[in-house]
C-alpha cells in the first residue's frame, strides 16, 4: 500500500518519507524509537519536576500575552488539576491553533508552577487528540510514547515528533488489520524459546508500542539476537568456506632450526604467550586450510617479533613475506627493526635472506628495482603502506601476510594484498586491544590470538593525574631524572596533523620549553609534517641519548622503542582517547627501571574524568578498551563510522555482550551441523539471508 494513504501523511509527507527511505508501509516495522515519554497525570507531574513526559487534557483557557513577544499561555486540565503551558510563537497562529475545550497531549519539561496553577510545562511538542476517533482513542492507551528522530526532510515538511509518534502508529493499527501475523519468525522455535526471546511480531510491537516499561527490553533483545545471530552466521560461513573450500600453502619449513637461531638472534627468551602463539601461527601454517588469524597484544607484549617468527616460516620454505602498514612511518620504523633482525639472523643462520621497504613516495628508479626484486624473488620480506596493494606490484611467491591494522584498513583492501598470493596464510595484527565482543563483531570469521602476558622484567608505568598549575613540579621531576641519566617525552595533542593552529601551539610550547624550562638540556621536537627522514633523524638523536626531552605529537603513538625514556607527559590530556593514551604510554616501561606518565588535564568534563581515572587505575590494555567501548561506541572505537559491519539498530555492543556470545554459539553451531542450511528448522534462516542479506552474501565472497 501507498504511504500516502496512512491517516496524517498525504501527498507531500509521503515525498518527504520516500525521501528518508520508507516507501512501502512494511517500511515502518523497521522503526526504532529514539526515547519513551511516559504519559501522566496533572497531579503525578508534579512530582516530576524536571522531567520530559506528556500529559493529556482539555484546554481551558488561552490566554494571549501583553507583547507580541509574550507567549500564549494555556491552561489545560484533566481530572486531577491544572497545568500551564507557556507557548512563544505568534500569538494570532497560536490561538488559532489552541482551540478552548478540545482535548490534546502535551510533550515537554515540568517545571515549578506559576501563578494559581498546580504545575507547568516547558512547552516541545503538542497533539490534537479527538476522542470520536478510533485511532486516537487507540494512541491515548499506552502510557509509553514513543520518539523517533527526525531527519532533515521530514523536519522541513512540518513532521513534528508527536505527529510523527502517531503516523507510526497509525501505520503499525493498519499494517495490523490488514494482515495480524505480519511478522514471521525466521528463527526456528526450539532456538526462541532456549534463548528465552520473544517473537519477532511481538517484539517489532513492543520496541514501538510497549505496555509496560520492561517490554522495551524484552523486545530490544529478541531484536538484538536477530542482528547478531544473522551477522554470526555470515561469518560462520565465511569462515567455513575460506577453510574448506579453498586449499592453502602447507609450508614445510624445519621449525626447530628457526627456532633456535631465532632464539640466538633475538638475544632474549619468548614469553611464554608468544610461544602459545607461535604455535598456534606454524600449525596453521603447516596444514592445508588458509589461515586467517587476529593477533591480539598490548603494547610491548612483542607482537612485531612474533611476526618476524611467522614471516621467517614462510621465507623458509620458500615463499615471500609481506607486512602492511597504515602508515610511511610505520612501515619504515617497522623495516628497520625487521631488517637489523634479519641481517643478524642471516649472520646466525648463514643465510641470505632480504628485506625492502615500499612506501609511496620512492623514486622512481628505486621503486622499479624494488618491484622487480619482488617480481623475480630477489626478496623475501616486504614491507610497505598500501603502496603494496597496487597494480604494479606483482609478487613471485608471496605465501604469507601481515597486516599490522590499528583498525585502519577495510575488508576490500586486506583482501587485494592477500590476491596477491596464491591463498596465502594471513594474519591481522591489532595496535590495541580489542574487546572481545568487537572482535566477535568485527573480525567475527578469523581465529584469534592473543599475547597475553608481558616479557619479563616489565614494571607498570605509574600513572599520575596533574593539573595545569602543578606543571612547574612536574618540570622539576623530569629535571631530576634527567640527571639520573633518564630521557622524557613530553606529548601536545595535535590531533589533526594539517591543523595550521595546533601546530603553531605545539611549537610555541616547544619554543617555550627549550628557551625558559629546559634551557640547560638538549630538546627536540617532531611532528606529522616534518619528512619522515627528518623524525628518523631526530628519533635516531633521542634514542642514541642526544636528546634529554623530546616534545612530539601523536606521531610517536607506533612502534618506536627506547627504553631509556622513563618518563612520558602528556598535556592537554583530556584531548585525547583513551585508546590513545594508552598507546602513548606504551612508549615508556620498555626497559628495566620504574616508569611514569603524568596527565596534565584542565576542565575536565565527566567523560575525560572517566578516561583519566581509568588511565590512572589500571595498565590493562584489554580493560582499558572495555571502557572505551563504552564511552565511544563501537564505530568510534575503530576511527571508521561507515562500517557497515558495526551498524546496529538496536545491540549495543558495550552492552550486550551475553546476546553476541548466544547468537554467534547458536549460528557457528547450525553452519557446523548444517552448511548449506537445507533442514527444514532452518528454512526460514536461509530464505531471509537470501532476501535481506543479499548483498553481504555477495560481498563477502560467500554467495
Ligand atoms: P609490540 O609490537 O607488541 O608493541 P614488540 O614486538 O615491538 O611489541 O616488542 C617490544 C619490545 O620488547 C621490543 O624491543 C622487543 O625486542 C622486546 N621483546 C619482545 N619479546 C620479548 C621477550 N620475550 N623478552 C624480552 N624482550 C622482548
Ligand atoms: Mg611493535
Amino acid at each position: 500500500m501507498d504511504i500516502k494513504y496512512i491517516k496524517g501523511i498525504g501527498e507531500a509527507r509521503a515525498e518527504a518519507f520516500r525521501k528518508c527511505g520508507v516507501a512501502k508501509i512494511e517500511d515502518f516495522l523497521k522503526f526504532i524509537p529514539r526515547a519513551y515519554v511516559s504519559k501522566v497525570n496533572i497531579s503525578e507531574a508534579k512530582n516530576r519536576l524536571g522531567e520530559t513526559i506528556l500529559v493529556f487534557g482539555e484546554i481551558v483557557r488561552v490566554e494571549k500575552g501583553f507583547r507580541p513577544s509574550h507567549p500564549v499561555v494555556l491552561t489545560l486540565s484533566d481530572d486531577t488539576g491544572f497545568m500551564n503551558i507557556p507557548v512563544f510563537g505568534k500569538s494570532e497562529f497560536r490561538t488559532k491553533q489552541f482551540r478552548l475545550n478540545e482535548n490534546y497531549l502535551f510533550y515537554g519539561k515540568v517545571s515549578e508552577a506559576f501563578r494559581n496553577t498546580d504545575v507547568r510545562m516547558d512547552y516541545r511538542d503538542h497533539l490534537r487528540i479527538d476522542p470520536k476517533d478510533e485511532n486516537d482513542r487507540g494512541f491515548l492507551k499506552y502510557s509509553l510514547i514513543p520518539i523517533y528522530e527526525l531527519s532533515g526532510v521530514l523536519k522541513a515538511t512540518w513532521v513534528r515528533p508527536l505527529v510523527l509518534s502517531k503516523i507510526v502508529f497509525n501505520a503499525f493499527k493498519k499494517i495490523a488489520s490488514e494482515n495480524p501475523v505480519f511478522a514471521e519468525d525466521s528463527l526456528p522455535e526450539n532456538m526462541i524459546a532456549e534463548n528465552g526471546l520473544i517473537s519477532i511480531r511481538e517484539a517489532i510491537l513492543r520496541i514501538n508500542f510497549p505496555n509496560e516499561f520492561e517490554d522495551i527490553e524484552r523486545a530490544r533483545k529478541r531484536l538484538s539476537f536477530e542482528e547478531l545471530f544473522y551477522l554470526q552466521i555470515l561469518l560462520a560461513l565465511k569462515k567455513r568456506s575460506i577453510k574448506n573450500e579453498v586449499k592453502g600453502i602447507t609450508f614445510s619449513s624445519d621449525i626447530r632450526k628457526i627456532t633456535d637461531n631465532f632464539i640466538k638472534t633475538a638475544g632474549f627468551e619468548l614469553t611464554g604467550a608468544q610461544k602459545k602463539v607461535i604455535n598456534e601461527i606454524y600449525s596453521d601454517m603447516k596444514s592445508t586450510h588458509v589461515m586467517n588469524r587476529l593477533l591480539q597484544g598490548d603494547v610491548g607484549s612483542g607482537k612485531t617479533i612474533v611476526s618476524v617468527f611467522g614471516m621467517l616460516i614462510a621465507v623458509e620454505s620458500g615463499y615471500q613475506s609481506a607486512l602492511m602498514c597504515p602508515t610511511e612511518i610505520l612501515a619504515e620504523q617497522h623495516y628497520s627493526t625487521v631488517s637489523a633482525f634479519i641481517d643478524k639472523y642471516n649472520r646466525t643462520a648463514g643465510t641470505d635472506y632480504k628485506v625492502s621497504l615500499l612506501v609511496g613516495g620512492q623514486k622512481k628508479k628505486l621503486r622499479e628495482e624494488i618491484l622487480q626484486d619482488i617480481r623475480l624473488g630477489k626478496t623475501n620480506i616486504i614491507i610497505g603502506t598500501h603502496a603494496l596493494i597496487q597494480e604494479a606490484v606483482e609478487f613471485k611467491n608471496l605465501g604469507f601476510v601481515i597486516i599490522d591494522e590499528q583498525h585502519k584498513f577495510g575488508v576490500m583492501q586486506r583482501a587485494k594484498l592477500k590476491d596477491k598470493g596464491l591463498n596465502p596464510d594471513v594474519v591481522v595484527m591489532t595496535a590495541t586491544p580489542i574487546p572481545r565482543t568487537l572482535s566477535l563483531t568485527f573480525y567475527g570469521d578469523l581465529d584469534v590470538s592473543v599475547i597475553d602476558e608481558m616479557p619479563a622484567g616489565r614494571i607498570p608505568v605509574k600513572t599520575y593525574y596533574r593539573q595545569d598549575e602543578e606543571k612547574p613540579k612536574v618540570w622539576e621531576f623530569i629535571k631530576q631524572k634527567i640527571t639520573e641519566g633518564k630521557q622524557a617525552f613530553i606529548i601536545y595533542p595535535i590531533i589533526d596533523e594539517s591543523e595550521k593552529l595546533d601546530l603553531k601551539s605545539a611549537e610555541e610550547n616547544y619554543k617555550h620549553l627549550k628557551e625558559n624550562v629546559f634551557p640547560e638540556y638538549r630538546t627536540g621536537m617532531v611532528h606529522g609534517r616534518m619528512f619522515w627522514y627528518e623524525i628518523d633523524e631526530t628519533m635516531q638523536d633521542f634514542k642514541k641519548g642526544k636528546i634529554n626531552v623530546l616534545i612530539a605529537t601523536t606521531v610517536i603513538e607506533v612502534g618506536i622503542d627506547i627504553p631509556n625514556a622513563t618518563i612520558m607527559v602528556i598535556e592537554d590530556a583530556q584531548r585525547f582517547g583513551l585508546s590513545q593514551l594508552h598507546q602513548l604510554r606504551g612508549r615508556v616501561g620498555r626497559g628495566e627501571d620504574q616508569s611514569y606518565c603524568i596527565l596534565i588535564a584542565k576542565n575536565l568534563d565527566e567523560v575525560s574524568k572517566k578516561r583519566i581515572k581509568t588511565m590512572c587505575g589500571t595498565t590493562d590494555g584489554f580493560k582499558i578498551a572495555e571502557v572505551d567501548l563504552e564511552i565511544r561506541g563501537p564505530g568510534e572505537f575503530f576511527g571508521i563510522r561507515q562500517s557497515g559491519v558495526l551498524n546496529f539498530a538496536v545491540t549495543d555492543l558495550a552492552k550486550d555482550r551475553d546476546i553476541l556470545m548466544k547468537s554467534r554459539k547458536t549460528a557457528f553451531e547450525i553452519i557446523d551441523t548444517d552448511p548449506q542450511l537445507r533442514k527444514p528448522e532452518h528454512i526460514g534462516i536461509r530464505k531471509k539471508l537470501m532476501t535481506d542479506f543479499r548483498d553481504s552474501l555477495y560481498l563477502m565472497n560467500i554467495a
